[in-house]
């Protein structure tokens, strides 16, 4: 069995999941809570660091982890009060990449929520990400910890004790889960072994983890006396072994094996289904591989500069797809063409960032298979690269101060933080009803509306970001674009837009949709011209403009229409807003309406070329 492929909590809020299941394991926690918080805070008063830096290993769905980091940055707020400035956070979040890090991270809007009420707005600066993997090897960088916490996590062994088998593959521990009366001497020995070489791997990764006076609360399940055969831990086990056995001889075992929060709901459509983003996104896929030289040449022109030890990359709104983890090998495999001639090759700290609805699951759960290409095309050896997902708006600070050396976002910055509020009259009747964006009649103040939008949002993410990077820090941005600044209307993105809006009049003529809803559902997207883009640059004045592209990616149809392709990228990512705008009674008619759509954008093209541009940046924080 490979567990930790396979080993999870049962994710999610339901009457079997771990989150609703696991009261044993907070009562352990809060117990010996009062521990873990004086060697917190007798760590924090010995090195008092900026940024104070923690990791959960072994976090699961549950509350139980966040509900420990908020006493943790109580205590440490309450310790820094006589000491005065506050320090950031980063936490880190960690589990095996099958966990349901969805879970916590859609618990995180609430978690923040409350830290600030409590604090009458003032919200402590926590940086939190999820850190996919094995605690059983390497996690994070060296010398990046302060503190490790791990509750109820590390007598899960790393896997079944190969000893527990014999030559011909039987178990000499037939008819037991766990060590019992009946185990033979070799079946404890087994376990044992294996308890050694994971605790011993344990050790030896966090020792390069943690800063010199880091120290780890470790709370395990354990055993008092030698005898591995107890009323404790053995019983719970013993228990499971005899309902198993009544099963299997019942024979019932079978088998052994609108005014929309757009921040809390947007999300593309999450795993790998038809109508997934993960399926429908080659179009992003073919314009970030016509900008890898570009990628490539920044990469190596930022390494060059300063040869940094730990690389920080962050790649912002990297989506539930699989266009992420193939620019992250490019990027890795630029500085390794460099760093073959130096002695210690960098570490690479890579933060994949999306709102928190996002489906994290999807991106981590590919990670085991990138790591086996990595190892497998350099014959075993494997850069180290250290995931984390941080899920939180990049319309606001996501990083710690001076942690990124450089910022990727592909086909994100033309999504809005919102619908923008001034597009309602007082009486919050649209301005622009019957279209979902900018159309030919629509009055001036729709787009400068969205104008307005776009360069809150646009100067909120500059500034979020040139506090996360260090000097000469880069940033890659890709967005969709409008090539004519006097114009907002044309036959390149708005169109699709358009296009949009026919189709959903259509059904709302057929009465399939609720007209009035229809007339205030307005899409959160903004194509900006280049001169709008330097302007903010400009104004907010942290980046110089590097380099600015602009293209026109390939259209790629996968053996289907043009109209069905694009018809399905726009699914992926408004399935989720349509849904919630109009309620779950549009699910009935999301195959028509973008049927529909298909057809018409077909039509068109048959007419005249659509033509949306794709912009392309690099910026260098001054
Ligand atoms: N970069 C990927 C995915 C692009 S889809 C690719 O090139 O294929 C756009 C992604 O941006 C979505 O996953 C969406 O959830 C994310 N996104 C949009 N607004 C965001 C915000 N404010 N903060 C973080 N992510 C955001």
């Amino acid at each position: 069995m490979d567990v930790e492929k396979l080993f999870h909590m049962t994710g999610g809020a339901g009457p079997t999941s771990y989150a609703k299941n696991s009261y044993l394991q907070k009562n352990v926690s809060d117990m010996v809570k009062h521990i873990t918080l004086e060697t917190l805070q007798e760590l924090y008063l010995e090195l008092t660091p900026k940024t104070i830096s923690i990791a959960d290993l072994g976090c699961s769905s549950g509350p139980n982890s966040l509900a420990t980091i908020k006493a943790m940055v109580e205590t440490v707020e309450k310790t820094d009060r006589k000491s005065g400035e506050a320090p950031e956070f980063y936490v880190y979040l960690n589990d095996l990449p099958t966990n349901d890090f969805n879970s916590v991270f859609r618990a995180l809007p609430d978690f923040y929520r409350q830290l600030s009420i409590e604090r009458n707005g003032a919200c402590p600066s926590v940086f939190i990400s999820g850190c996919p993997g094995s605690f059983y090897g390497r996690l994070l960088p060296k010398n990046s910890l302060h503190f490790i916490y791990s509750s109820n996590s590390l007598h899960w062994l790393s896997k079944v004790p190969p000893g527990l088998y014999n030559e011909e593959g039987e178990s000499v521990n037939k008819g037991n889960i766990y060590i019992s009366e009946s185990s033979s001497p070799a079946v404890s020995l087994a376990y044992f072994n294996q308890f050694q070489e994971d605790f011993s791997l344990f050790l030896g990764s966090r020792s390069k983890e943690l800063v010199v006076g880091g120290r780890m609360v470790l709370i395990l399940l354990g055993r008092v006396g030698s005898d591995h055969v107890d009323r404790g831990n053995y019983i719970l086990w013993e228990l499971l072994s005899r309902s198993l056995a009544n099963l299997v001889s019942k024979q019932d075992l079978i088998s052994t094996s609108s005014k929309m929060d757009v921040e809390n709901i947007f999300h593309m459509t999450g795993g790998s289904g038809s109508t997934s983003y993960a399926n429908n996104s080659s179009f992003q896929m073919k314009a970030s591989d016509m900008v890898k030289h570009i990628t490539v040449e920044t990469i190596e022109q930022l390494y060059l500069e300063s040869f940094p030890k730990t690389i920080g990359i962050a790649d912002m709104g990297c989506s539930s797809g699989r266009n992420s983890l193939p620019v992250i090998k490019t990027i890795v495999e630029s500085v390794e063409e460099i760093g073959r001639l130096l002695a210690e090759p960098p570490e690479f700290y890579v933060y994949l960032n999306d709102l928190p609805s996002n489906d994290f699951n999807s991106i981590f759960k590919a990670l085991p298979d990138f790591f086996r290409q990595l190892m497998e095309e350099r014959n075993g050896g494997c850069p180290s690269i250290f995931f984390a997902g941080c899920a939180g708006s990049f319309y606001g600070r996501l990083l710690p101060k001076n942690s990124m050396h450089f910022v990727y976002s592909s086909y994100c910055l033309h999504w809005l933080s919102k619908v923008p509020p001034s597009l309602y009259n007082e009486k919050g009747e649209s301005l622009n009803k019957g279209n979902l964006y900018i159309s030919e009649s629509s009055p001036p103040a729709v787009s400068l509306a969205y104008l307005l939008q776009f360069q809150e949002d646009f100067s909120v993410f500059l500034r979020s970001r040139s506090k996360e990077l260090v000097c000469r820090g880069r940033m890659l941005l890709i967005l969709l674009g409008r090539v004519d600044q006097d114009n907002h209307v044309d036959r390149g993105n708005s169109f699709f837009w358009e296009l949009l809006s026919r189709s959903l009049t259509i059904l709302a003529s057929q009465g399939k949709l609720n007209k009035e809803k229809l007339d205030c559902y307005h899409a959160h997207f903004y194509a900006p011209s280049k001169w709008e883009i330097e302007d903010q640059v400009r104004r907010e004045g942290s980046f110089f403009l590097d380099r600015f592209e602009m293209y026109q990616p390939e259209k790629t149809c996968n053996g289907t229409s043009y109209g069905f392709a694009v018809a399905m990228t726009v699914r992926a990512a408004q399935e989720v807003m349509l849904r919630h705008h109009f309620g779950l009674e549009v699910d009935g008619i999301l195959d028509t309406l973008f049927e529909i759509y298909g057809n018409m954008v077909d039509e068109e093209m048959a007419k005249e070329e659509i033509e949306p541009f794709t912009f392309l940046l690099v910026l260098r924080k001054l």
